[in-house]
């Protein structure tokens, strides 16, 4: 949990404690991500006004990095809900304050039941319309048919299949797949969905989000 402010931080602490989680807390956005990275907790409540840098700003780079560790915001306005649904962060779900620690804790508990259940754990196959690709196998399969892909192309095609319908910029792609950062060019990124979009044919699930990046569509 990251929270800058005592009064809250504790009683969130006590009722997650309660109810039988570990709760690490930290107090600035800084510390939040270098936390979330070094114990890879089951999930994140961030709130999003924090001293350093801001909550959605802590979930953005773990989201850039691949990093799929659900995240529940906690907002201190209802304005700030349309902010981050806007901003696509992929946060799981928000509470506003002032919130009934109780509520909290079911919704972490909702959170982490549906990301249990979805079918996109890192080594089940994934089916995206007429695309099914095995990460245990590192096969693809079109339409029925095998595809051959390198093995840049599958991670690829793995990290879009991940999460179907959320686009991903060029940049998340770059340090997602090739595990680098955005100045090495993200011409690297077109060139290689030019090409898994070749090898599936008319069976491709990638869709180009104009001045966005790519998302893996059924
Ligand atoms: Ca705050």
């Amino acid at each position: 949990m990251v929270e800058d402010e005592p009064a809250i931080a504790d009683l969130v602490r006590l009722y997650l404690s309660r109810d039988g989680f570990g709760v690490h807390l930290e107090r600035d956005g800084t510390g939040g991500l270098a936390a979330a990275r070094r114990l890879r907790p089951v999930a994140c409540v961030l709130d999003i006004t924090l001293p350093g840098l801001a909550g959605t700003e802590v979930c953005r780079r773990l989201r850039e990095a691949g990093d799929w560790t659900p995240v529940l915001f906690l907002t201190a306005r209802d304005d700030e809900v349309d902010r981050i649904v806007g901003l696509e962060l992929g946060a799981d779900d928000y509470v506003t304050k002032p919130f009934s620690p109780r509520e909290l804790v079911a919704r972490v508990r909702a959170v982490l039941r549906r990301t249990a259940g979805a079918p996109d754990g890192p080594d089940r196959p994934r089916t995206v319309g007429p695309v099914t690709l095995d990460p245990a196998r590192r096969t693809v399969l079109a339409a029925g048919s095998p595809v051959q892909l390198t093995s840049t192309e599958f991670d690829l095609l793995a990290h879009l299949m991940a999460r179907p319908g959320r686009v991903f910029t060029r940049e998340e792609l770059l340090a997602g797949v090739w595990g680098y950062a955005a100045h090495a060019g993200t011409r690297t990124v077109d060139v290689h969905v030019a090409q898994v979009r070749a090898k599936l044919g008319p069976a491709s699930v990638i869709r180009t989000h104009r001045g966005v990046g790519y998302a893996a569509n059924g």
